[in-house]
């Protein structure tokens, strides 16, 4: 898939709310507990991703600040005598008194693009990281639906990767997957999107394929990265080969079926793709 789609997926997903409903938050203390049983997980973070479009990775440290942003707040209100307004009172927070922000940004909301600063790409591998497949994978999901076409995905396991980590070292195994990525990003159709779902496992999400077809691919695949050599040895893979239909019809359900296919091709002697 192209860079820019796969960017504009994310961007759509992520979910930003506007300074007055944080504001009404503020107002009322049963707006908020609605607001954390909607958003159990990320609530905090995104409202300060909102109020300062920098990426917060714990939600529960996200709390802990807006709670001080709010008394902060506060305080400002009482000296100043008026109202001096949340954003305001977030950035000098943030900026003057804990130090996290180093320079604010003060951008219009409708211009808010936090997760373009997120990063997307897996340093070692240069594959997209599992949040972004994610992302990527529930709105093929849907668009697999709507369609009425098949979407086919699959999971790729490096053969006892531990022997070569043990026999060879911790960096020579991240040599490997390195090797691995690369050739991916170089093999893999315009249409597809390889990521990296674990430590060795790789994701790849094939629309508009049917499970036979992704098969063929994925057995040239597995044929070609056992080609690859590294100083005197080489890898296999495993490969598990998922596709849409009337039962697998959501990403965990996807993922689960490429995950048993994987499961058998291991079990039955590996360096094998199992759909
Ligand atoms: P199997 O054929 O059943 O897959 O055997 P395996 O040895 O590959 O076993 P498994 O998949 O369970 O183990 C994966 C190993 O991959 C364990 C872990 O140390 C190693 N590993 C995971 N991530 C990395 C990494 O980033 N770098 C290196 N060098 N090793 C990693
Ligand atoms: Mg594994
Ligand atoms: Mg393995």
């Amino acid at each position: 898939m192209k860079t820019q789609e796969i960017e504009d997926i994310i961007k759509n997903e992520e979910i930003v709310f506007k300074i007055s409903d944080i504001e009404k938050i503020l107002d009322d203390e049963s707006i908020l507990k609605k607001y954390e049983d909607y958003y159990p997980d990320n609530l905090y973070k995104t409202i300060l991703s909102s109020i300062t479009h920098e990426h917060f990775k714990s939600n529960e440290e996200a709390k802990k600040l807006f709670i001080e942003i709010i008394s902060h707040y506060k305080n400002l209100n009482n000296i100043l005598q008026r109202d001096v307004g949340l954003v305001v009172a977030s950035l000098d927070y943030l900026t003057n008194i804990v130090n996290i922000l180093s320079e604010p940004k003060i951008i219009e909301e409708e211009k808010s693009n936090v997760l373009s600063e997120m990063a997307t790409i897996d340093e070692l591998t240069e594959l997209y990281l599992r949040d972004v497949f994610d992302v990527v994978l529930a709105k093929e999901i849907s668009e697999s639906k709507r369609s009425h076409r098949k979407l086919s995905l699959l999971m790729i396991d490096i053969d006892d990767f531990k022997k070569v980590n043990d026999t060879y070292g911790h960096q020579k195994g991240d040599e490997v997957l390195k090797t691995i990525g690369k050739f991916l990003n170089n093999n893999i159709r315009e249409m597809d999107m390889a990521a990296r779902y674990g430590g060795e496992e790789i994701v790849i999400l094939m629309p508009n394929t049917t499970v036979n077809q992704a098969f063929k691919i994925a057995d040239k695949m597995r044929e070609n990265i056992s080609k690859l050599t590294f100083d005197d040895f080489s890898v296999k893979v495993s490969i598990g080969v998922g596709q849409t239909d009337d039962n697998v019809n959501s990403a965990m359900k996807l993922i689960e079926t490429a995950d048993k296919a994987l499961y058998k091709a291991k079990n039955s002697g590996k360096n094998r793709v199992v759909k």
